[in-house]
């Protein structure tokens, strides 16, 4: 398939590993399991996350339910599935019954925000839906010209002030505009660096507490964007933005450009917030609704 194409760079290093370290091998041994742990850690699933899953399979050696080195790689597989679908469980992308679907898009800067709100926009204008982007990073000129250029691109208005407007007054406008157009989904792109951390986070709860005083119930997603070539950084990030306004979505971006896959499952385990989508390339239908099943058989294959 298209995506374990992309997930290529994950694949060459981490199921090549994976099946190098099996080849010719007769039982599951520590020093097998100890190999397996640094391969593991190298595909970024992070200390933790590694431990457990030699934790399961040390118990199922145990108990002889695991004798052949070959069947190791299946457990790994499903115990990874597990990680990611207990993050994803019950817990769809749901659109309000009536008015606009708010999604608020956070992150630092670089992790390709404005990409991927271009692409999700697109992604909802394909499937007929009415969308409007706003432009809530005033600090950066460059970062409403980009907003611009991929509303553009995908012919949806952008709503933007002048440079150094207060954020929360933009969105408090668009909200009013995307009511009054019968607009359909509303993407929100925020500030990903202030001065300090602190001010950052206090302007994304104001951002918040705005919007959900012009229109109750908003916004319906948080929306996180992580960068997953940035390994254990990204998952400080998640915990850093979840405690300032609590994420309820995440995308993942350039999983093309990582041989590191295993940051999905180590950031589902570790942060228990569904990832919604994937980037998985720089062009706008290179983002991809995030399926579990298919993305642990992509990454195995
Ligand atoms: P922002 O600062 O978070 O808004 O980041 P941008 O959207 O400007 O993206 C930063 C860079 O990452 C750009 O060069 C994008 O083309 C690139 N990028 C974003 N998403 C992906 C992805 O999924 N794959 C790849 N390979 N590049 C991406």
């Amino acid at each position: 398939s298209r995506l374990s194409e992309r997930l290529s760079k994950t694949r060459s290093t981490f199921t090549y590993q994976l099946d190098t370290l099996f080849l010719g091998k007769r039982e599951i041994d520590n020093e097998l399991l100890d190999d397996l742990e640094e391969i593991l850690i190298t595909a970024d699933l992070g200390v933790a996350t590694t431990q457990e899953l030699l934790e399961h399979a040390r118990r199922k050696v145990k108990r002889k339910e695991l004798t052949d080195p070959a069947a190791l790689k299946d457990t790994l597989k499903e115990k990874i599935k597990a990680f990611i679908l207990d993050a994803v469980a019950n817990d769809e992308l749901r659109m309000p019954d009536k008015g606009p679907f708010v999604i608020m898009v956070i992150g630092v800067n670089g992790v390709g925000k404005t990409t991927t709100i271009g692409k999700i926009a697109h992604k909802f204008q394909q499937s007929g839906q009415s969308v409007m982007l706003v432009a809530a990073d005033t600090f950066r000129a460059a970062a409403v010209s980009q907003l611009q250029i991929w509303g553009e691109r995908n012919n949806v208005p952008v709503v933007a002030h002048q440079e150094g407007a207060d954020p929360s007054s933009v969105v408090f406008d668009a909200l009013g505009t995307a009511v009054s157009q019968n607009i359909d989904v509303v993407l929100v792109d925020t500030a990903g660096r202030l001065h300090t951390q602190a001010n950052l986070m206090e302007e994304l709860k104001k951002i918040k507490r705005v919007m959900g005083k012009k229109l109750a119930g908003s916004p319906h997603e948080i929306l996180l964007v992580i960068d997953a070539t940035t390994g254990q950084n990204g998952i400080s990030q998640a915990r850093l933005f979840d405690d300032a306004v609590t994420i309820t979505g995440m995308a993942l971006t350039k999983l093309d450009g990582t041989s590191k896959g295993g940051i999905v499952a180590n950031i589902c385990r570790e942060i228990k917030v569904p990832i919604r989508f994937i980037g998985i390339g720089e062009q706008m239908d290179d983002l991809r609704d995030f399926n579990a099943d298919e993305f642990t058989e992509a990454l195995f294959q």
